[in-house]
C-alpha cells in the first residue's frame, strides 16, 4: 500500500465513512494526510456550574453518586442520571451511548466537557464527552484539529481516519535539498504532517507549520522557475503602431485617470509596441481602476487591426466586463464588436460569439476559462489581459498564449504586496504598480460593531436602501459544519426577511450556485432590482456596482484583514458615501484591536501588515488571509521572509543542479504538491 491507495483499503475506514470523505474530496491515503484542520480548540480551563457559564462549551468536574439509567425507546437509547459538581446537582444525558453507563464509576470525579444549559431552573449537560480528570489536564496542552466535515460525518470519525491513516503507510521523508534541511533544522516530513494534525503544545504545532508552509513555498517558485523557463522573451512580431486612438478616447472620459493609471498604460503601449512580447504585472488596490487600463491598451491593439482578450476568474465578472466593454464603445463612439465567452453559454450563444471571433480581425474578447478550451479559435491574437490572476496562472497563460501565437501577456492584480515580493510570485514579469486611487472617491467610513447593536445597523441599512441604495451582507461562516453553504447563506437571508419586512427584495449568492443562477443574481443587483445581496466571500472577487453603498461583514473577526479590505472594496465606487459594518462577534480584547485597524487605513498592503503584527499565536492558525495566493498552510504577509527564503534556495539548486538530475526526489515531491492545490492548473 502506499500514498495514492484509495483511503477505503485503510483496515477501520467503512464504506459509510469512505463516502462522506469522498464529499470532501478525499480519495487516497495521500489525500486524507493533506486534509489539514481548519482550525484548532484547546480544551477550557475546568469551571462551575453557573448561569453565566450557560450556552457556552465548558469543562466541568463532577461525580455521580447513584449509577446511570438507561431508557429505551423504540429508535434509541438513552442514558441518564445527575452528578454533583460540588453541591450543584447537573442532570446528564447521552444518546445512542451505552457504553457511558459501564464506562462511569461511581463516586470518582470526572471532567465532562460539553455545552452546558440551564432549563427547569436545573443544570443540563447533553452529549458531553467524558475524561478523567488528569488525561484533561494534559490533554488541556494541546491543540484539538477541527476540520472541515459534512452531514454524517463527526470531526472525530475524521481524526481517527487521519490517526489509521498514518499507521498504515510508510512516508517518505526525502524532500527537500540537503542544504535546507541542513539549514532549517526542519522537522522530518511524516513528522510535520503528524504534528500539524495532532500537535501537543503550541510549540509543536509551529514547528510543523514552518516546514510545511516552507514546503509549499518553495515548491511553488520551483514550478514557477521550471514553467518560466519555457518562456523565454520571445521576439515581438506584431506590427502595431502607436495610434492616436487611446489618447482621443482619455479625452472623452468623464474623469482624468490617475498618474498610476496612465504610467502602467503607457509601460503596456511601450511594451506593444517594442521589440519583445510584453510580460507585465499590472498590481493596484481595488477600486484603482484597473479595468480601464486594460480596456484602453486592449482598445490600441484593436485599433491596429488585431484581436484581443481579457480572462477573468469567474462568470458574473467577465459578464460584467462585457457589459461594461460595450457601454465603453459606445460612450466612445466606437464600433468595433465585443465577443463574450464562458462556459455556462448555450450552443447557439456560443455560436454566434465565436462568428465575431472569426469574422473580425479587429475585436474586444471577454470571457472566463473558456477563452482556453480546446473549441475556442482565434485569429490575430495579440493581446491577453487576465484580470484578478489566480496563482499558478503561469500554465494557463501558456495555454492562452499557444492559442494566440505569442500574445503579449498582460496580468492584473490587486493583491497587495511589495514589489520584491510580487517580482517572486510572478517569476519574470515586469511590474507596474498604481498606487493611489482615483481622486473623486470619498473614503469609505467603516465601524466594527458587536451583537447588541445589530438592530442600529439594520436600521442603517433601511435608510440607506430608502435613499434608493443598495447593500451587500457577508453572510455568518458556517460553524457547526453540519450545514452547507447553500443552507446556511438560504437560512441566513430568511432571518433577514423577516428583519426588514416584505418591502425589500433580497438576493442570495453562494459559490456552489450555478453559473447562470449566479449571473442572474448578480445582474439583478447590478440593475438595482435586488437591493439587499446576501453572500458569502464570493464576491470578493472584481464585482462593480457604484449604487451599492453598504457592506456589512458578520463574524468579521474570523477574517483576514486583508481580506475585510477586499470585501470593503466593493462599495465606495460611485459618487455617494459608503460604508462598511463589521460585525465583531468575538469577546477576545486582541480581536477588536484587529478590526480596529480598518478603523485607521485603507491601504491594503499596510492593513495586510497591521495584521499580522496584531495576530497573537492562536489566531495564526484560525484565520486565513485567502486572496489570490492560497496556500494550503502558507499565506504571503505571514511568511514573507520564508517566500524570500525559498526563492533563494531554488536559486541555489538550480545553479548546483540545473536539471535536477541529482535532485529527482524534490521534482518528485513538487510534482505530488502540484497535484494536490485545487486549483487549476
Ligand atoms: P479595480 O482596479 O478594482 O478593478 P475598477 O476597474 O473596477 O477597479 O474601477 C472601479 C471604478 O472606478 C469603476 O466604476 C471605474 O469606472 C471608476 N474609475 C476608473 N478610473 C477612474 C478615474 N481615474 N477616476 C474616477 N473613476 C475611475
Ligand atoms: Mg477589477
Amino acid at each position: 500500500m502506499d500514498v495514492l491507495s484509495p483511503i477505503s483499503s485503510i483496515k477501520g475506514i467503512g464504506e459509510k465513512t469512505n463516502g462522506y470523505l469522498n464529499k470532501l474530496g478525499v480519495y487516497t491515503i495521500e489525500d486524507i494526510l493533506l486534509f489539514f484542520p481548519r482550525t484548532y480548540k484547546q480544551f477550557p480551563d475546568i469551571c462551575e456550574p453557573t448561569i453565566e457559564n450557560c450556552k457556552s462549551e465548558v469543562a466541568i468536574s463532577a461525580v455521580f453518586k447513584t449509577p446511570l439509567m438507561s431508557k429505551k425507546t423504540s429508535k434509541m437509547d438513552i442514558s441518564l442520571g445527575t452528578a454533583f459538581s460540588g453541591s450543584v446537582p447537573v442532570e446528564f444525558i447521552w444518546f445512542r451511548a451505552p457504553y457511558v453507563r459501564s464506562q462511569i464509576t461511581i463516586g470518582k470525579t470526572y471532567i465532562f466537557f460539553g455545552k452546558l444549559l440551564y432549563e427547569n431552573h436545573k443544570f443540563k449537560m447533553e452529549q458531553p464527552q467524558i475524561f478523567e480528570v488528569e488525561k484533561y489536564i494534559a490533554l488541556q496542552a494541546s491543540f484539538q484539529p477541527i476540520y472541515q466535515l459534512t452531514r454524517g460525518l463527526s470531526n472525530n470519525i475524521v481524526k481517527k481516519s487521519i490517526g489509521l491513516a498514518f499507521e498504515t503507510v510508510k512516508i517518505d521523508n526525502s524532500r527537500l535539498p540537503a542544504f535546507v534541511e541542513k539549514r532549517e533544522n526542519f522537522y522530518s516530513y511524516d513528522n510535520a504532517l503528524k504534528k500539524y494534525h495532532f500537535p501537543e503544545s503550541f510549540e509543536e504545532l509551529n514547528e510543523a507549520r514552518r516546514r510545511l508552509a516552507y514546503e509549499e513555498l518553495f515548491y511553488f517558485i520551483l514550478n514557477s522557475r521550471l514553467q518560466e523557463r519555457k518562456v523565454v522573451l520571445k521576439e515581438n512580431h506584431w506590427n502595431i503602431k502607436k495610434s492616436k486612438i487611446v489618447d482621443s478616447t482619455i479625452e472623452k472620459l468623464p474623469f482624468k485617470l490617475t498618474k498610476g493609471q496612465s504610467d502602467a498604460l503607457n509601460d503596456i503601449l511601450k511594451d506593444i509596441t517594442g521589440n519583445t512580447i510584453s510580460q507585465r504585472l499590472i498590481q493596484g488596490d481595488v477600486g484603482s481602476g484597473k479595468t480601464m487600463v486594460a480596456y484602453l491598451a486592449m482598445l490600441e491593439v484593436v485599433a491596429n487591426g488585431y484581436q484581443a482578450a481579457i480572462m477573468a476568474p469567474t462568470e458574473v465578472l467577465a459578464k460584467q466586463h462585457y457589459e461594461t466593454f460595450v457601454e465603453y464603445n459606445k460612450t466612445f463612439g466606437l464600433d468595433y464588436p465585443v465577443a463574450l465567452l464562458t462556459g455556462s453559454m448555450k450552443a447557439a450563444e456560443r455560436k454566434s460569439m465565436q462568428k465575431i471571433i472569426d469574422e473580425y480581425e479587429s475585436c474586444f474578447i471577454i470571457g472566463t476559462h473558456a477563452l482556453i478550451s480546446e473549441k475556442t479559435n482565434y485569429k490575430q491574437l495579440a493581446l491577453v489581459v487576465t484580470d484578478e490572476q489566480h496563482r499558478f496562472g503561469v500554465k494557463q497563460r501558456e495555454l492562452l498564449a499557444e492559442k494566440g501565437m505569442d500574445p503579449h501577456m498582460i496580468v492584473m492584480s490587486a493583491t497587495p504586496i511589495p514589489r520584491t515580493l510580487a517580482m517572486i510570485l510572478y517569476g519574470n514579469m515586469h511590474v507596474s504598480v498604481i498606487s493611489e486611487l482615483p481622486s473623486n472617491r470619498i473614503p469609505i467610513k467603516t465601524c466594527v460593531i458587536k451583537e447588541p447593536s445589530r438592530k442600529t445597523a439594520f436600521k442603517f441599512i433601511k435608510d440607506e436602501l430608502c435613499k434608493g441604495h443598495q447593500a451587500y451582507i457577508v453572510c455568518p461562516l458556517v460553524e457547526a459544519s453540519e450545514t452547507t453553504e447553500a443552507e446556511n447563506v438560504t437560512e441566513y437571508a430568511s432571518t433577514l426577511k423577516d428583519e426588514f419586512g416584505n418591502g425589500v427584495s433580497i438576493g442570495i449568492l453562494h459559490g456552489k450556485m450555478k453559473p447562470i443562477e449566479k449571473d442572474r443574481i448578480m445582474n439583478s443587483f447590478a440593475k438595482g432590482e435586488i437591493q439587499i445581496l446576501v453572500a458569502t466571500t464570493v464576491i470578493e472577487v472584481g464585482i462593480n456596482v457604484p449604487n451599492a453603498t453598504v457592506m456589512m461583514i458578520e463574524n468579521a473577526n474570523r477574517f483576514g484583514l486583508a481580506q475585510l479590505h477586499q470585501l470593503r472594496g466593493r462599495v465606495g465606487r460611485g459618487s455617494d458615501q459608503s460604508y462598511c459594518i463589521l460585525m465583531n462577534s468575538s469577546n477576545d480584547n486582541g480581536q477588536s484591536k484587529r478590526l480596529d485597524t480598518m478603523l485607521k487605513s485603507n491601504d491594503g498592503f499596510v492593513i495586510a501588515k497591521e495584521d499580522l503584527q496584531l495576530r497573537g499565536p492562536g489566531d495564526i492558525f484560525g484565520i486565513r488571509q485567502s486572496g489570490e495566493f492560497s496556500f494550503k498552510i502558507a499565506d504571503i504577509f505571514q511568511d514573507a521572509k520564508e517566500l524570500e527564503y525559498a526563492n533563494s534556495d531554488v536559486d541555489k539548486l538550480l545553479e548546483i543542479d540545473p536539471k535536477l538530475l541529482d535532485h529527482k526526489y524534490v521534482l518528485d515531491s513538487m510534482n505530488s504538491f502540484i497535484r494536490n492545490q485545487s486549483y487549476v492548473l
